[in-house]
């Protein structure tokens, strides 16, 4: 996906790239690299889950 004439230094083409660490935005002209900030719903929440479960663990061994 290119986006015409958008890059803040040079008014150039920017072209939107992706990797494994999310999205980015590339220009053409002059090498201007953006990221792209993730979506909030992309991420996981399972970490306070564990929390919980390990808490009524020790619990139920002092019991
Ligand atoms: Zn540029």
């Amino acid at each position: 996906m290119i986006k015409f004439k958008a890059c803040p230094k040079c008014r150039g083409d920017i072209y939107v790239a992706q990797d494994m660490f999310g999205r980015y935005l590339n220009c053409l002209q002059c090498g201007y690299l953006k990221d792209i900030p993730e979506e909030p719903v992309a991420r996981p929440r399972r970490t306070g889950g564990m929390v919980v479960e390990e808490v009524q663990e020790v619990e139920r061994a002092a019991a």
